[in-house]
């Protein structure tokens, strides 16, 4: 059986017994081992310090671009293996996998153009500069350079290339080295997409590092300089911004955690327009890609009362089509979880939610498609309905993080519809599915402070639409209160996590010449 080792102060090495396992979650077989007890991680963390990070800011973000442009086109030319290995670990369709290792390249891609146009400097210019006294030469400038630590990323299970990507780019482009942790049930993406990069030699030495197996003491290492991005469980996120050490150092931490994404159907769309068929399909497809398990998944669907009959048929017409079971298979849309411990979560949690609804659609034992034996992690699409929005719960409380949604009526005005919404206590994106201006302008102002991203589904973008799931590296990603109250990516507004902003103040002749040469952002 392979056992993975962590790449850490430039070499591979294995952590002692024991060992934690990684299955197959199509069969239940085991396919792998890993463990992180014994590693230095007190040396890896000094390690990028000292060598990685030097290296990341002797360089412009042209050239740390260049990089990432490099890195992604080496992942990319790896994309097959990467996808069976995705299928493997993951229990991904061959679309959900892509999904995956395409947000990874793109995000890195992304953030290698914009280097290309930060240009050949190291530090941002942020804003223009202020007089500050009766003499206009007295003047004061905000600049952002890059901090001179490290970044811990600890990512998620569902995404393992794109979480690992997305925040590598960043804080690359940033200049700032780079200790990667892969959830431990997934982490054979992770691990190959980190021995692709050792091999190709494009990253410098000590620029990315990667943990495998638990985290161990590594978070008791960091100062006052260091950062940790981490996606996962809301609990998780409680405990990493509560140890010691962290609080101590005021450690920089961002989390992105829990979220109970909404779906709102504006009271003038029609059954079968435009609109409402893309509010279906936007919904199906948050139900059923990555069999659920995407932070971003839409957990609760707002309809007005007069069209929620309407609204259950199609979404149970169109969910009747769909096929849980073997993902090799093309016509397999749902695929397994990734662990027996998500599928028992999401039935324990569906039990949950059913305290308050009813079923309509499912119940998360349905056929399975050329599945052999029973010795895998499967949940079928379920949908549930409430009757009174209001006086439920659970729904507005508890995310079941698997192919799960609740449909629930709403009065059909704004108001109402974002007050059911702000009940989930800071999500990472919302919907809004309507063509009347009114009502989305009121639905904006009414969902913005509750969360990351707001998406606005209509007729004249129905066909461009990604769906509110798609994590776009030109918008943050993030949201307040439950979310984790973190933001991520949004283009360069990402790359103030890794830098430190400044204000100088002094003579505005020579600020003027020296603060010349850097981007303006
Ligand atoms: P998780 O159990 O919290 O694990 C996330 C990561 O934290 C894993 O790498 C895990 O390592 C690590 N970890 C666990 N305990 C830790 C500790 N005490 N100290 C430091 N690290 C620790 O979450 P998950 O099950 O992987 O992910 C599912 C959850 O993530 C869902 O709730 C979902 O909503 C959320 N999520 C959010 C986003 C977002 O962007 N907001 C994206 C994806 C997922 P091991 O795997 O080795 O235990």
């Amino acid at each position: 059986m392979q056992t993975l080792e962590s790449y850490l102060c430039g070499s591979w090495a294995g952590g002692e017994a024991p060992h934690r396992p990684l299955h197959n979650p199509t069969t239940g077989e085991q396919l792998a081992q890993v463990s992180s007890k014994g590693l230095d991680l007190n040396a890896a963390v000094q390690y990028a310090r000292d060598v990685g990070g030097p290296a990341l800011r002797a360089m412009s973000f042209t050239e740390r671009g260049a990089m990432l442009d490099k890195a992604a086109k080496a992942i990319n030319d790896h994309r097959e293996e990467l996808i069976e290995l995705a299928t493997l670990n993951g229990g991904n369709t061959r679309k959900d996998a892509k999904f995956d290792l395409d947000g990874c390249t793109g995000t890195m891609a992304y953030y290698a153009r914009l280097g290309h146009k930060l240009g050949d400097t190291t530090f941002l210019v942020d804003g223009n500069s202020s007089r500050l006294s009766g003499n206009p030469r007295y003047i004061g400038q905000h600049i952002s350079v890059t901090r001179p630590g490290v970044a811990v990323h600890i990512n998620a299970f569902n995404f393992p290339a794109w979480g690992m990507g997305e925040k590598a780019a960043v804080s690359l482009l940033a200049g700032v080295p780079v200790i990667s942790k892969p959830a431990t049930s997934t982490a054979l993406v992770a691990y190959r997409v980190m021995q692709i990069l050792e091999e190709s030699g494009v990253l410098p030495e000590g620029a990315l590092q990667m943990l495998v197996g638990s985290t161990g003491d590594l978070l008791d290492h960091l100062g006052p300089h260091d950062a940790v991005a981490f996606t996962g469980s809301a609990d998780t996120g409680a405990k990493i911004r509560g140890n010691a050490n962290i609080v101590k150092n005021s450690v920089r931490v961002n989390i992105e955690a829990d979220s109970l994404n909404s779906a709102v159907l504006g009271p003038d769309v029609e059954p079968g327009s435009d609109t409402w068929n893309l509010f279906l399909t936007e919904v199906v497809r948050d139900m059923t890609q990555k069999a659920g398990q995407k932070c971003t998944a839409i957990r609760r669907i707002f309809v007005p009362k007069d069209l929620l009959d309407d609204a259950q048929t199609d979404l149970v017409n169109d969910l009747e089509a769909i096929k849980t079971g073997n993902p090799t298979l093309r016509a397999v849309t749902v695929s397994a979880l990734a662990t027996q411990a998500q599928q028992e979560d999401i039935r324990a949690g569906i039990d949950r939610l059913l305290s308050e609804a009813s079923t309509v659609h499912g119940g998360g034992n349905g056929d399975l498609t050329e599945v052999e034996g029973d010795g895998g992690f499967f949940v079928t699409p379920t949908l549930l309905k409430l009757e009174d929005a209001h006086s439920a719960d659970a729904v507005h409380a508890f995310e079941v993080f698997g192919p799960v949604a609740t449909l629930m009526p709403y009065d059909g005005s704004a108001a109402d519809a974002c007050a059911l919404v702000a009940r989930g206590q800071g999500s990472l994106v919302s919907s809004v599915y309507s063509d009347d201006k009114k009502f989305i302008r009121d639905a904006i102002f009414g969902l913005a402070a509750y969360n990351g991203r707001v998406h606005i589904g209509g007729k004249k973008i129905a066909d461009h639409s990604p769906g509110p799931g798609t994590v776009m590296p030109q918008m943050i990603h993030g949201g307040p209160g439950r979310a984790g109250a973190g933001e991520e990516l949004g283009g360069l507004r990402g790359l103030a996590f890794y830098m430190q902003r400044t204000g100088v103040q002094g003579n505005a002749p020579l600020l003027d010449k020296i603060f010349g040469e850097g981007a303006i952002l």
